[in-house]
């Protein structure tokens, strides 16, 4: 006799990779009975979740469009001397408008206010003392701690009214003309409405801890150096992301408990940006189009997954590791700098995670941004050379 379970799926963390899951698992299979357990009063938290249109496929883009609060036509970049438009388009998602949207199809699937204390294969443990069972358990409770070395980028936005319009046609993706503190330093700002922005300072730093105030500050002053007049605030969001350097994929895996993990908790971003909508999505997709929906083979692959787009990714750590440990903190902007004077498919193939061997080849040749003897020792850690360019 087959085992009674209280549900089919059971989702812990109603985030981004969570909330895709559900909604993939939602359309391709409704008769499924899924269980989306979120800790916090809302899903989603409070985010705007950006990336590329190159970063989507047309079929990921056209199930994430009812999401999608912005799109702009291009973006611009910004570095001490040069400004350059790029014609990608570039997209958002606001945290409110996916918890709109996961509500509409997931309803009474949904329970929010609902921590979970513990998971495994088949049994989530609620903090209230409920054990509630399915074939299925999927950890989305975003990102842990565990063996891999991470730099930080880190972060703090507000969103803005200002008293007066801005003239931005578009997003700056990265404003690194101001004073490059704390690492790697640039400014990002969205222009949401004629009068509304997100504004952005972001740090690449060696440590994860964030003064709000300061940043605060740093913000305020940089809309006044653009003429900006802020009139109120709206809200804010702040982050410390995980910048992978290197690490054992395998042995993250091996510490990762016996239920389906997703999203940063399967170490699925891109390890330049530390941006995941593209992977959580194609994830979702994949794990909604799997033959069994049990834990196990859930489990199985995407841990294949995960450990082939690590070990695919292994060139972008070599940067990283170009800009955390070769390059003298002050002096990391020189690296996106160079970069970004690069052919626009390659920033787009870059972003997307698939530069090709001769996008590597570029991307390292020339006069390097770096001191050259500091390059040839990150080179020849004896733990990158499988990271180099095959
Ligand atoms: C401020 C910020 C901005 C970002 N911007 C971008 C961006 O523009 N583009 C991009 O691609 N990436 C962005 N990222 C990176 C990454 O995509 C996000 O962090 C993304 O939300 C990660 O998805 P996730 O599902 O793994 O985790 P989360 O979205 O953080 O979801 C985890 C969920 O689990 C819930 N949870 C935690 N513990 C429990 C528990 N015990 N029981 C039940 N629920 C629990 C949390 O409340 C949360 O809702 C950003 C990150 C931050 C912090």
């Amino acid at each position: 006799m087959g085992r009674a379970f209280d549900h089919d799926v059971i989702i812990a963390g109603g985030g981004l990779a969570g909330g895709l899951i559900a909604l993939r698992l939602r359309a391709f299979r409704p008769s499924l009975d899924i269980l989306l357990l979120e800790a916090g009063p809302v899903l989603g938290g409070v985010h705007t979740w950006s990336c590329f249109e190159s970063d989507l496929t047309p079929e990921i883009r056209d199930w994430l469009h009812p999401m999608i609060s912005h799109r702009w036509a291009g973006y611009s970049v910004r570095f001490p001397g040069y400004e350059r438009r790029l014609t990608t388009p570039y997209l958002s998602i606001a945290s409110s408008r996916f918890a709109e949207h996961v509500t509409k199809e997931l309803g009474a699937s949904i329970r929010l206010n609902a921590p979970v204390a513990d998971l495994e294969a088949n049994i989530a443990m609620l903090a209230d003392g409920t054990t509630l069972t399915a074939p299925l358990v999927i950890d989305a409770r975003g990102p842990r701690s565990g063996p891999l070395v991470l730099g930080w980028q880190k972060f703090l936005g507000q969103e803005v009214e200002l008293a007066a319009p801005h003239d931005l046609a578009g997003p700056i993706v990265m404003d690194a003309t101001v004073d490059q503190l704390d690492g790697y330093r640039f400014l990002y700002t969205l222009p949401l409405s004629p009068t509304r922005l997100l504004i952005e300072d972001t740090r690449y730093s060696d440590g994860e801890a964030l003064d709000k105030d300061s940043l605060r500050a740093d913000i305020a002053a940089y809309a006044a150096q653009q003429g900006w007049r802020i009139a109120s605030l709206v809200r804010e969001e702040d982050g410390v992301l995980p910048i992978a350097l290197g690490g054992d994929i395998a042995a993250w895996w091996d510490r990762s408990g016996s239920a389906a993990s997703v999203g940063l908790r399967a170490a699925l971003f891109h390890p330049v940006t530390g941006y995941s909508l593209p992977d959580a999505a194609r994830l979702a997709d994949e794990i909604a189009a799997l033959p069994r929906l049990d834990t196990g083979p859930v489990r199985a692959a995407v841990r294949q997954r995960s450990i082939t787009s690590w070990e695919e990714r292994g060139f972008y750590r070599l940067l990283n590791r170009m800009l955390f440990r070769a390059c003298a903190p002050e002096l990391r902007y020189r690296v996106l700098a160079r970069f970004y004077r690069l052919r626009q498919p390659l920033i787009e193939r870059f972003y997307a995670a698939r530069a090709g061997l001769a996008d590597k080849a570029r991307i390292l040749t020339g006069k390097p941004p770096v001191p050259i003897g500091a390059a040839l020792r990150v080179m020849a850690e004896s733990s990158v050379l499988k990271d180099l360019p095959r």
